[in-house]
């Protein structure tokens, strides 16, 4: 097989099981974090697991770019600044900020996770730096799409990281148990962590305007919107002063 008929099959079964795993996550929560689960065999430490899940994602891409044939291209180089603005902060500055104690995740998610994370830098950088490479020449700079992409990333990625990083502070070093987040967009949502990674991750579908990235904006979506009704439910059951008014995941909608 040619590696751009792999590359076409892999893009649809990619979407393929996106699309059977949206409604399969309202039934089963990926047990990790808050919904740690025993029965899901063998574990590694929450810090490695994210070491793991998300290296990939620089990686590949990285390798992509690098062996792609036009790695100063600006085009090229605007992709791989976002995308690695987003992931080398995810994969290598992330799990050691997160403050879990001695949390283990199944290596079952982790698997999982490294699998999803591998073939998604494939194909979105494959597609960036080779099979989709004349489409993003320097006239892609001038295109509307590209700097509203660009933007609405920017944005997701300003939302994201102050989500996370309210959440990171409010353990102090050595506590493990959950509090209330508050301000910002934690005054309307429970995720507003999970809604800026959506919109990062449509924004770079609309910056690329390209399937792959299409892709993973749905994969995003398939994986977090459950994940995020999950997250308020617990809230809710917990803590019986948890303010009404907030939604799970999209501020006035749900
Ligand atoms: P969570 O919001 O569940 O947790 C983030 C961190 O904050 C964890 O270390 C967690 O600890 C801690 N935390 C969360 N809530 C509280 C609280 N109420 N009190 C104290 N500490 C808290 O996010 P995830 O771990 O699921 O995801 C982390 C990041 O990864 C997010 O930015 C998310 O958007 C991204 N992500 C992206 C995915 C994608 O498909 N693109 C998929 C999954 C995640 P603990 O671990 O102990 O719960």
């Amino acid at each position: 097989m040619t590696e751009p008929a792999f590359y076409r099959l892999l893009l649809w079964g990619f979407l393929l099981v996106a699309a059977l795993t949206f409604p399969a996550l309202f039934f089963i929560t990926a047990p990790y974090g808050r919904h740690e689960a025993k029965s899901w065999g063998p574990t590694i430490g929450n810090r490695l697991g994210w070491l793991v899940m998300e290296s990939p994602s620089v990686l590949a891409f990285f390798a992509c770019w690098y062996l792609g044939g036009r790695p100063t291209d600006p085009a090229s180089l605007a992709f791989l600044f976002l995308w690695q603005l987003h992931y080398v902060h995810r994969a290598w500055i992330f799990p050691f900020r997160i403050k879990s104690g001695p949390k283990r995740m199944p290596i079952a998610i982790a698997a999982s996770a490294f699998t999803f994370t591998l073939i998604n830098g494939y194909l979105n950088g494959r597609w960036l730096f080779g099979f989709g490479a004349d489409r993003y020449g320097a006239a892609w700079l001038e295109e509307p799409r590209f700097w509203i992409g660009a933007a609405v990333f920017l944005v997701g990625f300003a939302i994201n990281q102050h989500a996370d990083w309210v959440l990171l502070h409010l353990r102090k070093p050595g506590e493990t148990g959950y509090k209330i987040p508050r301000g910002g967009l934690y005054r309307w949502v429970t995720c507003p962590n999970y809604f800026g990674e959506i919109v990062e991750w449509t924004g770079f579908a609309i910056c690329t305007w390209s399937l792959p990235g299409l892709a993973f904006a749905l994969w995003t979506i398939a994986n977090l919107l459950p994940r995020a009704r999950s997250h308020h439910r617990w809230y809710r059951e917990k803590f019986p002063e948890y303010p009404p008014e907030r939604r799970a995941l999209v501020p006035g909608l749900f």
